[in-house]
């Protein structure tokens, strides 16, 4: 049985009008009429609507296992905003999305991040050597100057690339964790400025 038919089917098995069912979607009555007649198909977010409305999974209604979609059941989150997630990105279940509009940017941000790793390796190795140079070998240069130094380049680090890994991704969506990782940037950036200045 093919989409067309199946939407057609879980429709008439809960007794349910072309109209009642348009309704709850929030499309036309001719939308859902084209999608019954296979005129057309419903996109990834009205496919989300209908499986919620008749509590089955996508790939019931589009018998195929192959749509990359996978419903959510339970209290996952959207792994880009945090609010609350609808749909797997594949087979894995590991991120989860509440629309494609979603997994659409937090690809787009995952793309970004490869693409600036090196700089962020950079960033921590050079930060990091400064702090070790700093605290344990004696060098004729002020001591504040380059622990001082290397907190600052650490703290510019994490402000330009306020990378975490997937799994705190998973856990507070995207958003949240880039802003708690600049926000840590910033801290960093403070304390490295008292130490350069004051120390
Ligand atoms: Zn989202």
């Amino acid at each position: 049985m093919n989409l067309n038919e199946k939407i057609k089917e879980l429709r008439k098995e809960r007794n349910m009008s072309q109209e009642e069912l348009a309704e709850l979607i929030d499309v036309t009555r001719q939308a859902v009429t084209k999608w019954e007649s296979g005129a057309s198909s419903p996109d990834t977010k009205h496919l989300i609507q209908i499986a919620t409305i008749f509590n089955v999974p996508i790939e019931k209604i589009t018998g195929n296992k192959q749509t990359g979609i996978y419903t959510v059941k339970g209290n996952e989150i959207c792994s880009y905003c945090g609010k609350k997630a609808e749909f797997y990105k594949d087979e894995s279940l590991t991120e989860a999305y509440c629309s494609p509009k979603c997994q659409q940017l937090h690809t787009i941000a995952m793309n970004k991040i490869k693409k600036n790793m090196k700089w962020f390796s950079i960033g921590i190795i050079i930060s990091v050597l400064s702090l070790l140079s700093g605290a344990f070998l004696n060098f004729s240069v002020d001591k504040n100057l380059v622990v001082g130094g290397g907190i600052i380049l650490l703290g510019i680090t994490l402000i330009l690339f306020p990378f975490c890994t997937p799994e705190s991704y998973k856990k507070y969506g995207y958003i949240k964790t880039t802003r708690i990782g600049r926000i840590l940037g910033f801290i960093t950036e403070m304390f490295g400025l008292i130490i350069l200045f004051l120390g």
